[in-house]
Parts: C-alpha cells; structure tokens; sequence
C-alpha cells in the first residue's frame, strides 16, 4: 500500500507516491503560487495527486493508506490549520486539513509542522534508525527541530514543538522576525550566513560562496565569523542535548551541505561544553535523506505510528 506525502514550502511543493519502505513511486513538485489562494493551490495539488496515481496504475481508493502532510510552521494540527508562516502570508490560518478532506473524503488525513515530519523520516529510513531519542536539526533558511523521544515524536500541543530557530543565543545581536533579539536562525542559519557574509565584505555573498571562502583561508573576516557561526550552531546543540538527554543529533538542510568542517566544529564544541558525560559525546551526523526528506517524512506520517 502506498501513502500521498505532500510537502507544502514557501517556494515549492513536493507531491509524492511512497511506499511501505519509504521508497518514492512517483513525485511531482509545483511551485507554491503565491498569486492565487491557497485553496487554489490544494485544488493544483489535489489535480496533481490524481494524475500522479493515474499515471502509476494506483487506485486511490483501494492501493492508498492515507495522505500525509508537511508545512513550515506556525501551524494547529489540532485545528488542521496553517497558523503564520513568515514567507506563506497568504495561507495564514487557512484549514488546509479541511480543504484536503474535501478533495479526498474517504482517506485519512495526517498533518504536522515539516522539521517533525522529516525528523520521522530519518527514524523510519534514514541516519536515525537506532535511536529512540534523537533530534533532528534543520539548518536552511531558518532552523527548525524534529524531536524524537521515548520512541515517539515530540510534537506538543499544536504540533510546534521543536521550533528551536527561535531560541535566544546571543542577546546582543540583531532583532529576528519574531521580535526577540539575537535567535539561532538570525544568526546562524544559511539566510544569516549571506546576511553578514554580504555585509563584511560589501558585496552580494551567497551562503556557499561565504562557507567555501572561510574554508579557503583567504578573507581571515570570513574564516573568523565562520568560525562563530559553528560555535552558535554548538551552543544551539548543546542547549538541546542539555534539555532533552538525546543519543544522537541528525542535522539536515542545505547548510549541512558544508560537511566536515560544520560537524567537527560542532562535535567539538559539543565535547566541551554539554553538561552530561554521555551528553559530551553525543554523535552529531548528516541527515541521510536529502531532496526527498520533506515528501518521504510527510508519507512517513501515514506509514509510521508516531503518536
Ligand atoms: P529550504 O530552506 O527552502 O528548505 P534549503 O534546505 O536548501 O532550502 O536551505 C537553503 C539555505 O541553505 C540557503 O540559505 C542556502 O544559501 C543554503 N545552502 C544551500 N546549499 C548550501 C551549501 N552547499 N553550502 C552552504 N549553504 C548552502
Ligand atoms: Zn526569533
């Protein structure tokens, strides 16, 4: 039997066919048009849901378990409603379980906040099949978690537990989008990087280029922000590893990307500053699925129990 993952982002959104083993059938992706409404946008992605089984031979009544669905947070899973994503203004408290229920009666119907979904995905396929505590750490835009606990997502209340982007690691720095001052994302995450990257050196910097050229050597003002750019991702970690006692940290998104030097400098810090003796020497690895964790996680949502 196969699930519908749908991964709903501020710029695309990934539709897929995946089956019992977390292998993706067929997957479509759609930019997420921000000219039409959003119940415009389930009616694309409803279309495209039927194309794509169509196309495989699958009969959505009969072959499909459900359909799981991802999307950046602010979100109510008990309300199954979008709540306030900064880049989705459109889709703010829109009922996006209700619009899909609509489209699809019969099936079921999972909805949770990406980062928990793709936590889910590398418990069930990925760099996490061991652990039965982990977290899972979105470096890309913002920074978002995935918690893993007790054998089970952490997902809170309203489904925004692990929304760690926000948490406060140095006061003195700049004003973040939710109004505290000096948060993880504002300043550690791939925005943050081309952010101050750009502004060091006077000139448009892309994240990457900011990375390679601290690596590099050759712009000592770079190596050195860079260096402080790890040692925030530590701090981010450690208060993590402090709070929930992991065995293991999974760290995906496009600036984990940079490998080595990231992780090193992280593991590092980790060594030295988490509290517990175990928690000192807590793994920190790459995720293990990479374009494909968002549809894969929202799938697994059907395929796995996790509640
Ligand atoms: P999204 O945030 O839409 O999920 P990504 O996970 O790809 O997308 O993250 C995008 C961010 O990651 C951007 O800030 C981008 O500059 C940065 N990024 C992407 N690839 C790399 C890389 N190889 N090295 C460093 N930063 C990267
Ligand atoms: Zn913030």
């Amino acid at each position: 039997k196969y699930a519908v993952g749908i991964d709903i982002g501020g710029t695309k959104t990934a539709i897929g066919l995946v089956d019992a083993g977390g292998a993706v059938l067929l997957k479509h992706s759609l930019p997420t048009d921000h000219t039409v409404s959003p119940a415009e946008m389930v009616d694309r992605i409803a279309s495209a849901i039927r194309e794509l089984t169509a196309k495989a031979g699958i009969d959505l009544a009969a072959d499909v378990l459900g359909i799981g669905i991802g999307a950046p947070g602010p979100l109510n899973t008990r309300l199954g409603q979008i709540v306030e994503p900064p880049n989705m203004p459109g889709w703010w408290g829109f009922p996006v379980v209700e619009s899909f229920r609509r489209h699809f009666p019969a099936l079921d119907i999972a909805f949770e906040n990406d980062a928990t979904a793709a936590a889910l995905a590398e418990k069930w396929q990925g760099a996490a099949k061991q652990a039965d505590h982990f977290v899972f750490i979105t470096i890309s835009t913002g920074i978002g978690a995935g918690i893993y606990s007790h054998g089970r997502l952490l997902t809170g209340a309203t489904g925004n537990a692990g929304d760690v982007g926000h948490f406060v690691i140095d006061p003195a720095a700049g004003t973040c989008v939710c109004g505290q001052r000096g948060c993880w994302e504002h300043i550690a995450s791939g925005t943050a990087v081309a952010r101050q990257a750009s502004e060091l050196l006077g000139r448009p910097v892309t994240s990457k280029e900011a990375f390679d050229l601290a690596a590099s050597g050759t712009e000592p003002r770079i190596t050195a922000w860079i260096d402080q750019v790890f040692r925030y991702i530590g701090i981010g970690c450690v208060t993590l590893i402090n709070t929930l006692d992991p065995e293991l940290l999974v760290i995906g998104g496009g600036v984990s990307q940079v490998g080595a030097p990231l992780f090193d400098a992280v593991k590092a810090y980790v060594a030295r500053h988490a509290l517990n003796p175990s928690g000192r020497q807590t793994p920190v690895v790459p995720a293990a699925l990479h374009q494909d964790a968002g549809l894969i996680g929202a799938a697994a949502l059907v395929h796995v129990a996790y509640k």
